[in-house]
């Protein structure tokens, strides 16, 4: 990770930065044995499952993993998601930050964002179509939203130097068909493996507050970087830049058990309920707090006024 910086006078958070990432002088090799039999359990699990599915498919996301793991009533609730300014903020900012990894020179923060939003309205997406119609004061707010976040980032990362092959917004996915397959978009990854060293680190930008949730999203796609490619990464990193604080964790072999038996879990409980007719779970937590079923919920309701504890 020495190669991260490109010799430009750091400050003291990016140094902080750089020396939470770097890598330890020992490689990091995980057992390929150990390795073997992570990928033999997935796909015993798989073969399983495909004979439940019938001809339902499944695309498992960390969003979805969390989501069925957690209040089931709320996951099979139809999602009336709509597009905001601080919503479309963030994947502005992603594609932002995209542009400015790969931009030569020293570019702006304002002119990457609107370079963003001119290619993201190009795109053939919701995103892209409520774009296209937004007015002066929504993209306006839009645009601030986009280069706060993407100004935070530079102030917590230095300038990526392309011999750490950093990527971002990367899809990933594993299987590449079938009736199951997991997905995602990386927000950040730097380094790539040589050999069987595992070198490369994962990172998610956050602008919220730490949630434990974000180390789970985190472990899923270490769990399907192993299964793409046989070698796990060797670190995961959720990236507070409202605070600048990264929350950073070591890939070992617990991790990834424990990510292979949460996705695991989540495979089987969506198949449960979208194909065995299973009535969902309530489970009253803090996403009660903005779950669009609250003031006819009687679990939350009681979770909400404090009355279960
Ligand atoms: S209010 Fe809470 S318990 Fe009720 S459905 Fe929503 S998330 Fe579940």
């Amino acid at each position: 990770m020495a190669e991260m910086a490109t010799g430009v006078e750091l400050t003291p958070l990016q140094h902080k930065t750089l020396a939470l990432l770097r890598r330890a002088p020992d490689p990091v090799v995980f057992d390929q044995g150990f390795i073997a039999e992570l990928r033999r359990d997935v796909d015993e699990a798989f073969e399983h499952f495909h004979e439940r599915l019938g001809s339902t498919t499944l695309f498992v996301s960390k969003h979805r993993v969390s989501s069925v793991l957690g209040c089931e009533a709320q996951h099979v609730h139809p999602d009336e998601f709509a597009w905001s300014p601080a919503v479309a903020g963030g994947q502005v900012a992603h594609r932002a930050i995209q542009l400015g990894v790969n931009w030569r020179g020293d570019p702006v923060p304002a002119d990457l964002v609107d370079e963003a939003i001119v290619r993201l309205s190009d795109d053939d997406s919701s995103l892209g179509d409520w774009i296209e119609r937004l007015g002066e004061a929504d993209r306006a707010d839009l645009t601030g939203f986009a280069v706060d976040k993407v100004i935070k980032f530079s102030e917590c990362f230095p300038p990526l130097d392309r011999r750490a092959a950093p990527t971002t917004e990367s899809s990933v996915r594993w299987p590449n068909e079938g009736p199951i397959v997991l997905s995602g978009k990386v927000d950040l990854s730097i380094g790539r493996p040589a050999g069987a060293e595992s070198r490369k680190v994962i990172i998610d930008l956050k602008t919220g507050w730490v949630a434990p949730k974000h180390r789970e999203d985190l472990r899923f796609y270490a769990l399907v970087e192993t299964l793409r490619t046989g070698v796990p990464p060797r670190k995961l990193a959720s990236f507070y830049l409202d605070a600048g604080e990264p929350v950073v964790e070591d890939v070992t072999e617990r991790t990834l058990v424990t990510a292979t038996r949460r996705t695991l879990d989540a495979v089987n409980a969506e198949i449960e309920l979208q194909v065995e007719g299973r009535a969902p779970v309530k489970r009253p937590g803090v996403s009660c707090k903005w779950c669009p079923l609250s003031t006819e919920c009687d679990e939350g309701q009681a979770y909400l006024t404090g009355d279960d504890r």
